[in-house]
């Protein structure tokens, strides 16, 4: 039975990642992006030719309430249920801890944990109601080994966004999974002025896996999550960094 799936934050890195696995897998996916309308785009036509399901794109900035109401009526436009939700979208600012400011927090916790908590709350409950569904937030091991001033709010809001997993785990509970993954280092665009090829071959050496870990690595734990193997997971927080400590 193919099932529906809806991944915020989708145009590009992770999130397009696990929008092209879970097509070939034979979901249909809805694509959500906010500023990359081309990549999104690409990526539908892409997905529609090879993997012969529906896709769909669609523009929402997924911290403000409006535009994900906006998504949700798209999104239940196109199919009844949404089984899968993906919570991907984050951001992550490099600033001093002396320059950062509660607007700068205010901007983070918008996205990274505000939005996923209202998407969630529509969403989730409508799978409640329908008896199936398996919601997975994309975290990050900062969330745990929150060792970089530079991104205090993220690591604050990654940290938030854990407990918010839990939480929601236990609200939509026994019908609804809700887990979380948290990558470590992983080659996207958000790490793209960060991750030189110097302090990559050195965050390289403190790995265990010897390498920055690719999208497709989070990816595939996350195909595992929102399959039924992983029917018996729920209001975890899976570490995907390769072994760090
Ligand atoms: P990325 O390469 O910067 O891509 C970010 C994606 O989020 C883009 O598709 C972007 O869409 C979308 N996005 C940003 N703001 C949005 C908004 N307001 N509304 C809707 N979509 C929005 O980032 P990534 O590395 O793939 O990260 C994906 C997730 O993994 C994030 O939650 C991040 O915190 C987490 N993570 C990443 C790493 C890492 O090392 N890369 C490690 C741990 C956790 P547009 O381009 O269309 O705006």
């Amino acid at each position: 039975m193919s099932r529906n799936a809806l991944i915020t934050g989708a145009s590009r890195g992770i999130g397009k990642e696990i929008a092209l696995l879970l097509a070939k897998e034979r979901c249909n996916v809805i694509v959500n992006y906010n500023n990359s309308k081309k990549e999104a785009e690409e990526l539908v036509e892409f997905i529609k030719q090879n993997y012969g399901v529906e896709a769909y794109s669609f523009k929402a900035d997924v911290s403000s309430e409006k535009e994900i109401d906006q998504l949700v009526d798209f999104a239940y436009s196109k199919f009844k249920n949404i089984d899968i939700l993906i919570n991907n979208a984050g951001i992550c600012i490099d600033k001093e801890v002396a320059d950062r400011t509660v607007s700068d927090f205010l901007k983070t916790f918008s996205l990274n944990l505000f939005g996923v908590f209202y998407l969630s709350k529509i969403i989730g409950k409508r799978m409640f109601e329908s008896k199936f569904g398996k919601i997975v937030n994309i975290s990050s091991n900062n969330s745990i080994n929150g060792f970089y001033p530079t991104t205090i709010d993220y690591d604050a809001s990654k940290s938030a966004l854990n407990s918010l997993t839990k939480n929601l785990a236990v609200e939509f509970s026994p019908f609804v999974n809700v887990n979380a993954v948290a990558p470590g280092w992983i080659d996207t665009d958000m790490n793209k002025e960060l991750l030189t090829e110097d302090i990559k071959e050195m965050e390289s050496e403190r790995i265990l896996k010897k390498r920055i870990g690719s999208p497709r690595d989070v990816a595939e734990v996350v195909s595992f999550l929102v399959s039924n193997k992983a029917d018996y997971v729920d209001g975890q927080v899976i570490v995907v960094d390769g072994g760090m400590f």
